[in-house]
């Protein structure tokens, strides 16, 4: 089976085929079943899989010196609602075909491979990576009963009617001495690398979300008897914030930050009434995390100059604070000279969407291979990746495995 194969097999664990893209989110039974096809795959790529406790999917292939650190290499296969067939799976899938291939050219690796399929990237619950959270100790208990999805099913709940065990969560734990690197490989999700036509991205560092919630509040009058010069209008102080907001991220320091206001709630809503009060939530990201304080801290600053002209109330609330990791060096070099042997273009970028990696590498040397999206599409039944834009990015991330595990 060739990877387009597998990927296009795999497309089809599917909760919602008729709406378009693929729903498989993490602990479903239609999840097992693609996690069970996934082991089998890494069977027969002579790897021996292996489920931890909280529903991450391990493929060992044994080193030659099994006690040295070894070298990981994987990303996830659940899907968002109505999404893409490349996201996560290419890092699982690509894993396995990369590993199937340094066996048949015959390497022999002096460090164990482990292919790994992180339980949850989506964040069904909320919170995103959550197999990898609970690999490196980042969930309690607790927040396995407090993290629900949509319907109000907890994250223990979920985990319990999948057959995995909430309660063994020290189990779970991956000692960060006994591994040398994570190695990731995903779309870029982005169009930097269609845009410049080039084949491979070497990811330097990933950038982390600061989210936040600012409520302006005003007096909601009626929309007739309320002259403009009476008025205490939270919408259009919240229209004048937006623009601060994407006027101060396109001036960050460091040139990388973005910020977004991808919420903006209304009330009352009604057409004769002033807006009284309005929540806006905001996404500020970057990978330069002094650069991405400075941009929300200057937020936070125009807010309250915009509320004090306007006669409004302003409050900030959290709703997270995600810590942007670099990538380690040796991981970028290898993943480098990977790229020259090969004689692919290659580009150094920092990933502005989280991933596994991201929380991985707070604890242990990681490093992540981008191929192209088309159109920069993602989470997206349109989501593509050309079957040769795949190889190269297997052939990458083999030479980056060949090397790291010698
Ligand atoms: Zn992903």
């Amino acid at each position: 089976m060739t990877l387009d194969e597998a990927i296009a097999t795999l497309a089809t664990f599917n909760d919602d085929p008729a709406a378009g893209g693929i729903t498989r989110e993490i602990y479903t039974p239609t999840y097992g079943a693609a996690l069970d096809w996934v082991a089998e795959r890494m069977a027969e790529a002579g790897m021996e899989p292996r489920v931890d406790p909280v529903g991450n999917l391990f493929g060992r292939w044994p080193g030659a010196d099994p006690a040295a650190p070894q070298v990981l290499t994987g990303s996830h296969v659940d899907t968002t609602l109505n999404a893409g067939r490349y996201d996560g799976v290419l890092g699982v899938l690509g894993a396995i075909d990369a590993v199937a291939r340094l066996r048949a050219a015959g390497f022999v690796p002096r460090r164990s491979i482990e292919v790994v399929a992180w339980a949850g990237e989506e964040p069904r619950f909320g919170t995103g990576c959550v197999g990898s959270r609970m690999a490196v100790g980042e969930l309690t208990r607790a927040d396995l009963d407090r993290l629900a999805d949509r319907d109000g099913v907890t994250i223990a709940a979920a985990m319990a009617a999948a057959g995995h065990d909430p309660d063994a969560l020290a189990a779970a734990r991956l000692d960060p001495t006994t591994v040398r690197a994570l190695v990731e490989l995903h779309i870029e999700q982005g169009a930097v690398l269609e845009t410049h036509g080039e084949q491979i991205g070497v990811v330097t560092a990933i950038a982390a979300p600061h989210d936040f919630r600012i409520t302006l509040r005003g007096a909601p009058n009626h929309a007739g008897a309320t002259p403009m010069g009476l008025r205490r209008d939270a919408l259009v102080g919240a229209a004048e914030l937006v623009t601060e907001i994407e006027r101060l991220a396109t001036a960050s320091p460091s040139g990388t930050t973005v910020g977004t206001v991808g919420v903006l709630r209304v009330r009352p809503g009604a057409i004769n009434v002033v807006p009284g009060e309005v929540e806006l939530e905001v996404d500020i990201r970057d990978s330069d995390l002094a650069s991405r304080r400075h941009v929300v801290d200057a937020i936070v600053a125009a807010a309250h100059t915009i509320a004090g002209r306007r006669g409004l109330a302003v409050t900030v609330a959290p709703i997270v604070e995600d810590v942007p990791i670099a990538c380690h060096p040796e991981v970028v070099a290898t993943t480098l000279a990977a790229c020259t042997e090969l004689g692919l273009t290659s580009r150094a970028m920092i990933s502005g969407a989280y991933h596994d990696a991201m929380i991985v590498g707070r604890h242990m040397p990681v490093g992540m291979i981008f191929v192209p999206s088309r159109d920069g599409l993602s989470h997206h039944p349109d989501e593509y990746t050309a079957p040769d834009q795949l190889a190269a990015g297997v052939a990458v991330l083999a030479g980056t495995l060949r090397r790291l595990a010698a």
